[in-house]
């Protein structure tokens, strides 16, 4: 019956939709779990209300509210303001005070909040609802009049440039003058007298430069507010963030109404942000700062450095112990690391935001590994919680201790972001993407940063500023980013755009400085780096046990293992890789190109003979030279990977590739003759010459290759097939465990498979035969091209394995060439932004006018990609071949072997897909292994085990009750 009725409203909803939740007096009408529909913010603050934690009260209007503004070009739904009108008398009614009344005023501060933070990117509005009666009102309550005349100066010039574009300088200027005119130093020093001159000069700033009034009437003030915030979703650094982080535009953004309380009363108040554990090494001890007598964003601003949180317990001690209780509280209630901002008014707590906080890598595993020790989550969480690329920074190169010994220490300042980066000084984000692009690394130093310069903050390795502290702007990019962050160096004072002042020391813009994340010193000079602690331990130049952050890197891993069904192998050419690639935990090679072992030292020549041999047995004559080099290359392979499959993939360029370039050859040619010297030479590179334009092809990616160079010359096959067995069987005698998988590459047809799996066959039988040893080896095949997918199948009937070559197999599939199409990749991800009528990406956002034509953009065009698909797997068009190939290879073979060995294998979002299609491992570069193990497990929770095919892993799969709980606890 219920479902009927759900349905028969569906098309005309009867019930106008509700777009305001009030929250107030500890109880709220939205809830933690509402974050779509309320932001972030929203669901925060209503969430809080109901644990009964102090928060002032206020109301939310819903991201739904303003998709609908945007769709309506810029008005309202209908119904929407009386609500807002009605939640407001609501309002006024809790806190006993009335918007707009001289002698009781209620003032309010009006907040963005989308579904993602989305740092310093919508400004918030603060003491909305003065005016000049409501101040007078404001000021006998008080009995403060300076305090009074400060909240309405600060409120026009907050107001003023952020609803209604007025330059911040404009503001700054005539503060200044008025500071200079009455020999003051500080805002601070300047009475209610000068407050209130700086009122009248500010009101007839924003008549200027803004063309009308300051609004005197709150409800005015209040609609502009809710208006620019609506408005801002669609502002350049909202679209420039939102491609950052690929959040969808159509998400719209919360408008949060809240209750003031006041910061700014004295010493007895001020305001903070912390949070519960540090958010750059995870150590659990409440890790932030707050500034006492100020008001709203000064902390975040960056503008003073604020106080260590530690220090409130003296300044404020009975703000201090509400605000331990209640960050313990919270933490047990959302089970997880928070980020909280709070104001203190005359001693009392007001929470203001609660929310899961942005985290480093190294960070994240140790809040996940402890949360469990602690109980507050499982491990299946746990492994949840880290992001797989983020285990990346364990791998982080970190200063020489004996280098940075010798380097001159010039400051230092908040270790807000870990790692080590050395580079040159870049002073503006123009410079440093200058200097990236030069081919530099960069460390940009500032006095702050902001989001206007998140470009050359993503071109830089670190950033350095002289304010701000661990939850500034700088600070918080940095963790996000994963770059190397120093925040709040008093030593540091930039001068202008090309030096700056480090300690003692001067530096132009290029010089290099050496910044350490991990203790927030700053050093003069290029300090050399050297290998993470992780590294070092899996090289084995350090302990397991001397090293905690390894000992937290490999404990989620393990758990991560035992929820995973998929394996994970290394595409690995050399003993050294493979070395690295167990130390990671892989299972096995799932890729060794063999022709990288032809370019090594002293191997081209014997390769460019073998290619300029005429006949057969010329060519077998410097072939059987390459044998005992292969071979020992295997040996070294198989001992690393004793116990574990090795796919050995047979020779697969072009031959063109070992020899000189066509052009080289003819200008050594020119020359030789020119010069008349050395007769023997010019005949050698006259041969080479000939038979270079003799293996020309138009397009070599799809001539000469993969299986057909050892059909058309079997003698290769024929010799890889001898070295790989050949040291299959000396290992062995060793008393290795050795499973060579033989991997044709290129395969279209089943005679081609057949045919060289004939040739791999009779070597392989003589040389077993030779050695008196079995070696269980398969032959198998890489699925690269479409046909082979659609032809799996018959290819199945002689393959033992498929493993799919993602690279060539997108090529093929979209027929974009891998080394060119990178332009028309781009310009398709980048639709979006360019103007439908001359291409240009010069898009004025507010306008939509193409600043380069003047078109005036009715529709934006459509991303033609989304992604690039040599990154991310093209799960639909690419992915569906694989699902027929599998579908159609294992009918016709149930037991056949499927891996993915493309440089897929170690992007989460494809190993999640190759979890999905029921693929048996996952194969990525040495360094990327951790990252597909973890990314394995994920998707094995996320998606279920798949259980007929791995039943030791079926504990992964848990009771749904239990398992939607963890959903809504640990999605971030
Ligand atoms: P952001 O999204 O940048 O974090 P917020 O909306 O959280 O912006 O506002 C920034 C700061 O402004 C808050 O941390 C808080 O200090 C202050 N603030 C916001 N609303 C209020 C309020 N109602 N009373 C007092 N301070 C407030
Ligand atoms: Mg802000
Ligand atoms: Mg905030």
């Amino acid at each position: 019956m219920v479902k009927k009725a759900v349905k028969a409203t569906k098309g005309k909803p009867k019930t106008p939709t509700k777009y305001v939740y009030f929250f107030g007096n500890g109880k709220a009408e939205g809830k933690g779990g509402l974050k779509e529909l309320l932001g972030g913010k929203g669901a925060g603050l209503a969430e809080m209300t109901n644990l009964s934690i102090p928060v002032p009260p206020g109301f939310t209007i819903s991201t739904d509210a303003c998709v609908e503004y945007i769709r309506r070009r810029r008005k309202y739904p209908p119904g929407l303001w009386d609500t807002v009108l009605k939640n407001m008398t609501r309002l006024e009614k809790t806190m006993s005070m009335g918007f707009g009344d001289p002698s009781n005023p209620l003032l309010v501060s009006v907040r963005s909040g989308a579904r993602a933070s989305m740092p310093g990117m919508m400004d918030t509005v603060l003491n909305l609802g003065l005016n000049d009666q409501t101040v007078q009102g404001l000021i006998k309550k008080t009995h403060n009049e300076r305090f009074g005349c400060d909240a309405y100066r600060r409120f026009i010039a907050m107001f003023s440039t952020i609803v209604m574009d007025v330059k911040r300088e404009v503001f700054e200027e005539c503060l200044q003058a008025k500071k200079t005119s009455l020999g003051c130093t500080h805002d601070i020093d300047l009475n209610a007298r000068a407050l209130r001159e700086l009122i009248n000069e500010f009101k007839i700033l924003v008549q200027r430069h803004a063309g009308r009034d300051f609004p005197q009437d709150p409800i005015d003030q209040l609609r502009m507010g809710t208006n620019a915030i609506f408005d801002s979703w669609n502002g350049d650094r909202a679209i420039t963030y939102r491609r950052l982080y690929k959040i969808p535009d159509a998400w719209g953004t919360a408008v949060n109404i809240v209750a003031m309380v006041f910061g700014n009363m004295g010493n007895d108040s001020g305001t903070g942000v912390v949070f519960t554990r540090s958010p750059s090494s995870g150590a659990a001890t409440l890790f932030g700062e707050f500034l006492s007598n100020a008001q709203g964003e000064d902390v975040v601003a960056g503008i003073r450095t604020p106080l260590p949180i530690a220090k409130m317990e003296t300044a404020i001690p009975s703000a201090y112990k509400a605000l331990t209780k209640i960050h313990r509280k919270l933490e047990r209630h959302y089970c997880d690391m928070l980020d909280l901002e709070f104001t203190v008014q005359k001693g009392q707590l007001y929470m203001l935001q609660t929310r899961v906080g942005k985290r480093t890598g190294i960070a994240a595993v140790k809040i996940a590994v402890d949360m469990v020790k602690e109980r507050l989550i499982t491990k299946e969480e746990a492994v949840l919680r880290v992001e797989p690329e983020h285990l990346e920074q364990y791998l982080y190169p970190v200063f020489d201790p004996s280098a940075e010994a010798r380097f001159t220490k010039q400051g230092k300042g908040l270790p807000a972001g870990p790692g080590a980066a050395a580079g040159k000084i870049a002073l503006t984000p123009e410079q440093a993407i200058a200097m990236k692009a030069a081919g530099d690394r960069v460390v940009l130093v500032r006095m702050e940063t902001s989001p206007d310069d998140i470009h050359g903050m993503s071109a830089s390795s670190g950033f350095l500023t002289a304010r701000g502290g661990m939850t500034s702007h700088a600070a918080v990019v940095a963790r996000q980013m994963g770059k190397v962050c120093i925040a709040g160096c008093e030593a540091v004072e930039v001068e202008g755009d090309s030096s700056v002042r480090i300690g003692s020391a001067r530096f132009n813009k290029g010089d290099f400085i050496s910044i350490n994340g991990f203790d927030g010193s700053v050093y003069e000079g290029d300090i050399p780096v050297m290998a993470s602690e992780v590294v070092q331990v899996i090289q084995g130049t350090l302990k397991p046990e001397k090293s905690e952050r390894y000992q937290y890197f490999s404990k989620v891993l393990q758990w991560a293992d035992t929820f995973r069904s998929l394996d994970v192998r290394a595409n690995a050419d050399a003993p050294d890789q493979a070395a690295v690639a167990r130390g990671f935990g892989a299972q096995g090679i799932g890729l060794c190109r063999t022709e990288h072992m032809f370019f090594a030292e002293g191997r081209v020549e014997i390769m460019q003979n073998m290619i300029m041999a005429r006949t057969t047995s010329d060519r077998m004559k410097h072939l059987d030279e390459l044998l005992p080099l292969q071979k020992q290359d295997f040996i070294g392979l198989y001992r690393k990977m004793d116990g574990y499959p090795v796919t050995i993939r047979l020779f697969d360029p072009p031959l063109h590739e070992f020899l000189p370039k066509r052009e080289d050859l003819m200008v050594q040619v020119a020359r030789a003759e020119l010069t008349g010297e050395d007769p023997a030479t010019l005949a050698k590179t006259k041969r080479m010459l000939a038979r270079v334009d003799e293996l020309h092809e138009f397009n070599p990616m799809l001539g000469l290759r993969g299986c057909r160079l050892g059909i058309l010359m079997p003698e290769i096959t024929r010799m890889q097939v001898r070295a790989i067995i050949e040291a299959a069987c000396e290992v062995t005698k060793e008393g290795g465990n050795i499973f060579p998988e033989i991997m044709v590459p290129l395969i279209g047809t089943w005679g081609e498979m057949r045919t060289q799996k004939q040739v791999i066959q009779d070597v392989a039988s003589q040389v077993m035969a030779e050695y008196h040893k079995v070696i269980p080896y398969q032959v198998g095949t890489m699925i690269e091209l479409p046909r082979a997918a659609i032809m799996a199948g018959e290819i199945a009937e002689e393959a033992e394995f498929f493993s799919f070559g993602t690279n060539d197999l997108t090529q093929t599939v979209f027929g974009f060439s891998r080394d060119d199409a990178s332009k028309i990749i781009n310009f398709y991800m980048t639709m979006q932004d360019r103007c439908p009528h001359c291409q240009a990406m010069d898009i004025d956002q507010k306008t939509m006018v193409c600043r380069a034509c003047g078109f005036q953009i009715a529709k934006r065009l459509d991303n033609i990609l989304s992604g690039d698909p040599f990154t991310t797997l093209d799960q639909k068009g690419v992915g569906g071949f694989i699902e027929i190939a599998i579908e159609r290879g294992r009918a016709a073979r149930p037991d056949l072997k499927i891996g993915i060995c493309g440089e897929h294998g170690g992007d989460p979002s494809s190993v999640e897909f190759c979890h999905r299609a029921g693929l048996g491992y996952v194969s990525c570069s040495p360094y990327r292994v951790p990252i597909a193990r973890l990314a394995a497990a994920q998707a094995a929770i996320n998606h279920g085990v798949i259980a007929e095919r791995k039943p030791s892993a079926r504990r992964a799969t848990r009771p749904a009750s239990k398992r939607g709980k963890t959903a809504t606890r640990s999605r971030r």
